[in-house]
């Protein structure tokens, strides 16, 4: 595939306009001023089109489309126990594919090009991955409320040995199976270490939830003597590379204990607003030197699955909180939402623009009226553009939408099989 004449942003924000874009073997392999030799297949004409390299969601639940919208503007308690926990309850393998090609679609189409998920039934969202071209590291959620069972007793672990076998760096290295114990409060300082040493063993990356909300963090200083973030490392979780969703109440010291040990952070600001949880310290992070990438969360707790909103917001709020229109820079947000995502999950050779990367980028269309006038280029893509600028998303080199068209998903069908899975939960 060659792009000409296209204006292309890389992840630290900086610009090159007009420029050749030329890929292959699914790999940007050259990017210049020059119109590089060869047959190139596919040649598209770029003028009116900024490329960005795409989007990564560092933190989500993509089954949880199904919940969308039931049970807003509620105690969190009472929404997770009258809503969510009776709908996952009576879930299969089918609801949870459903789920998860919807949720692949409305990523797709915002721009996405790989996420990172926490939930059960992975084979079947490892499925839905494999199928639609998206890239993802999945995580089976890891939890245990039985003081009789070890980790090695759980279904989760059967499973997550299963998924390690089957789907581990399938898909030409676009599914990685992750270990993920969901939380502090979920699990027990035992089941961690467990987790940490299956994951060492098997050399894997964590997801965790961490310091969410202030009853988690509070209620674990009077369980442990010690905050959430003590308690993993002192399990042993932070010995590996680990992404820790939320992170709204970590203490300055858990801050720098985690700068140690170059954990990064899924910071999830549309999720953690919606759920009253709080706001997290980015610009305190980031000046710690802290890694910081961005997640929308689920659609049950957000609503939708759009980068372009969590880039937004997470600049606004970070603004607003800081009573400092300088903080968190466009530059620094475009940086969370793509490399800072691909690295934190272990991905390279991915989430930018440069030769002899994997070839995740987007194309926006400059001409969309939310993208006109255009005096700078990177201040539209994070304040102004939206889902609907995106006019293709392409993963590995491969096209997977373009002009509003899915060319690898059918979604009406999609969208009648999960009207007709939420008809049967709820
Ligand atoms: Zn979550």
């Amino acid at each position: 595939m060659l792009i000409t004449d296209v204006d292309v942003l890389s992840a630290e924000g900086k610009l090159q306009i007009g420029v050749n874009v030329a890929v292959k073997d699914g790999r940007f392999c050259c990017i210049g001023k020059q119109i590089p030799d060869g047959d190139w297949g596919e040649r598209i004409n770029g003028s009116g089109l900024i490329m960005i390299p795409g989007l990564v969601n560092a933190h989500t639940h993509v089954p949880m489309t199904l919940m969308r919208g039931y049970g807003d503007d509620m105690p969190l308690d009472k929404w997770l126990f009258e809503r969510i926990f009776p709908v996952e309850d009576k879930l299969t393998g089918d609801h949870v594919y459903w789920g998860s090609m919807l949720g692949i679609a409305e990523m797709i189409a915002c721009g996405i090009t790989s996420f990172s998920d926490m939930y059960y039934y992975c084979s079947n969202i490892s499925k839905a991955v494999l199928e639609s071209g998206i890239k993802a590291n999945i995580g089976r959620g890891i939890s245990c409320f039985d003081n009789t069972k070890r980790f090695a007793d759980l279904p989760a672990h059967s499973e997550l040995v299963e998924l390690i076998d089957k789907y581990h760096k399938s898909g030409d290295g676009r599914i990685l199976i992750d270990a993920a114990p969901h939380s502090e409060y979920t699990t027990r300082p035992d089941i961690l270490f467990d987790v940490a040493e299956f994951a060492k063993m098997h050399k894997l990356r964590v997801q965790v939830h961490l310091s969410e909300t202030r009853k988690e963090h509070l209620e674990c200083t009077g369980r442990h003597g010690k905050t959430p973030a003590r308690v993993l490392r002192d399990s042993g979780i932070f010995d590996l590379p680990v992404t820790a969703a939320h992170c709204v109440w970590l203490t300055d010291l858990d801050i720098e204990m985690m700068c140690e040990y170059d954990v990064t952070v899924a910071h999830c600001p549309q999720s953690n607003l919606k759920l009253a949880s709080g706001i997290a310290q980015v610009e305190k992070m980031r000046q710690a030197g802290m890694k910081i990438a961005l997640g929308t969360d689920s659609a049950a707790s957000n609503n939708n699955l759009d980068m372009f909103e969590e880039m937004r917001t997470a600049a606004l709020l970070a603004k607003g909180v800081s009573l400092d229109p300088c903080a968190l820079p466009a530059c620094k947000v475009l940086y969370m939402a793509t490399r800072a995502g691909a690295l934190a999950q272990g991905r390279h050779d991915s989430g930018d623009i440069k030769q002899g990367y994997l070839a995740d980028f987007v194309l926006l269309d400059k001409h969309r009226p939310e993208m006109v006038p255009c005096h700078d280029v990177l201040s539209n893509v994070v304040y102004s553009a939206g889902a609907a600028s995106v006019k293709m998303t392409v993963v590995n080199g491969r096209t997977l939408y373009r002009d509003g068209n899915y060319l690898t998903i059918d979604i009406d069908r999609v969208v009648f099989e999960t009207k007709r899975c939420v008809s049967l939960l709820i």
